[in-house]
């Protein structure tokens, strides 16, 4: 599963954070979320791709972003 997080609409709710923290987390410069470097695709931190224990806990952060800026991929 492949996730995006298009960062310029996050309006750092917190709620993918609260959701599932290891998987998304703040940005300590910009305080938008981000991928934790664990789960990034290369060195992007708006791309990542969750181990399968993390797919749902991700999709309900998605579900859950008000601002619908976390997309996932199959
Ligand atoms: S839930 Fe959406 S708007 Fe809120 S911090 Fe996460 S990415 Fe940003």
């Amino acid at each position: 599963m492949k996730v995006t997080i298009d960062r310029d609409g996050c309006v750092s709710c917190g709620t993918c954070r609260d959701t599932c923290p290891d998987f998304f987390e703040e940005n300590p410069d910009d305080s938008l979320s981000q991928v934790t470097e664990k789960f990034r695709l290369g060195k992007n931190p708006a791309q990542g791709s969750p181990p399968k224990d993390q797919d749902s806990c991700v999709k309900g952060a998605a579900d859950a972003c008000p601002a619908e800026v976390i997309h996932v991929e199959e």
